[in-house]
């Protein structure tokens, strides 16, 4: 694999600065771990109802088989808690990391192997993900996949386990958390530095490449000339370079030549389209490192294909609208694109507020009021998006734990019966 940049450490910033690498391959994988210790301890203790006449259990067993845990590249805390969660409930994982991120995912399992977690409940194993994926969903023992990545990679996936469902010894649990189109909609109430601050940490933070990066914003006509000329004057103090380096750096290289290869596709679009226009950014340079200037495009077509789908890179698309007409929008941001994920509203009027939640309901699994459409943080916002975003099954609450595991009721009678016959027969 490529690494993203040529600096001394590429493999383990995978292209993160430094206080964004601690942020997830330390801080958000240690959450990730405590509270999911929690999260046992309580479900354990989540018992049913017993009775005079019977006493009555439940026991969280593993699933029977294994669970083949495959991680992105992008966050090394998310590889540690797809393989951790199923080991902590009791399960056999495999752990196929992504191959740019491969020694981040080594160093958790070696950390999990040092803390006490016994040999072999879970195998690493830095395979070619096609060929993983064939030989796991063709074994009679796989019971379950934890997925994080692309659409195109975990629908790839649930068809091969569909074909194979005969093999099966017990129906596969299937979770996989997706990619997103989330959006900023700011009202004409909204609150101009929020927007603009926010705005720009969402779409450019780790260089776009985060399943909840902001990439569609949704301005009204009376707040676009102030929103304008202070995203282009934020833009502009975007320090660009090898975060290895320099420590100063807010913004480097994009993870791969398959990641740049694409993202200049869409910059190719944004050049040559009628309806769109670049306002900041726009070139990329691979000399030294995957780089990706910042974007910012304008569209004058909500349905542009920029608006709707996927691009994970440093790409921001706006769309103007007649401030009068923030109702439709909010309709249209619900219809636009396939995904599910992220979503902000930037408003004071509170009933604005109230309608947005209405209409958008649907829209994002993880919803912002004033704030950022990224930044998730275990425990306080499980994380999580449905539509093509994936199952949803909130990574960082107790739900996660349930998907885990096969409960046993046990029932002890201390009645035993002595007759076959109902009582109204004898
Ligand atoms: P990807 O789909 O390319 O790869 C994900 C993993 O699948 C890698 O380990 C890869 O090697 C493996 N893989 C690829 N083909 C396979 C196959 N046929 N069988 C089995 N495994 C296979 O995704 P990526 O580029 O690593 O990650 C970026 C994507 O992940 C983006 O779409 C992003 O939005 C999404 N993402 C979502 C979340 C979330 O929580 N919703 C979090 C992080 C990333």
């Amino acid at each position: 694999a490529q690494p993203g940049m040529h600096s001394s450490l590429p493999f383990f910033f995978q292209g993160k600065t430094v206080i964004q690498a601690e942020i997830d391959a330390a801080a958000e994988l240690i959450d990730f771990f405590r509270f999911n210790a929690k999260y046992a301890v309580e479900l354990e203790s989540s018992q049913p109802l017993s009775v005079p006449s019977s006493t009555n259990s439940m026991v969280y067993r593993g699933l029977e088989g294994f669970v083949a845990a495959v991680s992105p590249f992008n966050f090394t805390a998310i590889g540690g808690n797809l393989a951790g969660t199923p080991a902590l409930m009791g399960n056999v994982v495999l752990w196929k990391p992504s191959d740019t991120a491969l020694l981040s995912s080594f160093a958790v399992y070696r950390i999990l192997l040092e803390a006490g977690l016994p040999p072999n409940v879970i195998q690493f194993v830095p395979a070619d993900g096609p060929v993983f994926g064939d030989t796991v969903t063709s074994s009679e023992y796989f019971c379950g996949l934890n997925f994080t990545g692309s659409v195109p990679t975990f629908k790839r996936l649930w068809k091969q386990v569909s074909e194979n469902l005969d093999r099966y010894r017990t129906f596969p649990r299937l979770a996989g958390e997706c990619g997103g189109k989330n959006f900023h909609f700011v009202h004409s109430s909204a609150d101009v530095p929020s927007v603009v601050n926010g705005t720009l940490r969402s779409a450019f933070e780790y260089s776009g490449q985060k399943c909840s990066a902001c990439s569609r914003l949704y301005a009204p006509d009376s707040l676009w000339p102030q929103i304008k000329e202070k995203l282009l004057e934020e833009h502009g103090k975007i320090k660009v370079g090898d975060p290895a380096q320099d420590f100063g750096t807010f913004f480097s290289a994009v993870i791969d030549d398959k990641s740049f290869a694409r993202i200049k596709k869409w910059l190719q679009h944004a050049k040559t389209s009628p309806n769109l226009s670049i306002l900041a950014g726009g070139n990329c340079d691979d000399t030294v490192g995957y780089f990706i200037e910042p974007c910012i495009v304008e569209s004058k077509d909500p349905k542009d294909p920029i608006m709707e789908e996927e691009i994970f890179g440093p790409v921001l698309t706006v769309f103007v609208y007649p401030e009068k007409q923030y109702k439709e929008i909010l309709q249209l941001i619900d219809t636009t694109s396939p995904y599910g994920l992220t979503g902000a509203v930037f408003a004071q009027d509170k009933n604005v507020i109230q309608e947005a939640r209405k209409l958008l309901r649907n829209a994002a699994g993880n919803f912002y009021i004033n704030d950022k459409s990224t930044g998730a943080v275990v425990a306080q916002q499980p994380f999580g998006g449905s539509r093509a975003s994936g199952t949803n099954d909130k990574p960082g609450s107790p739900h996660y734990l349930l998907r885990w595991t096969s409960p046993q009721a046990i029932k002890e009678t201390h009645v035993p019966l002595r007759d076959w016959k109902y009582a109204y027969m004898l």
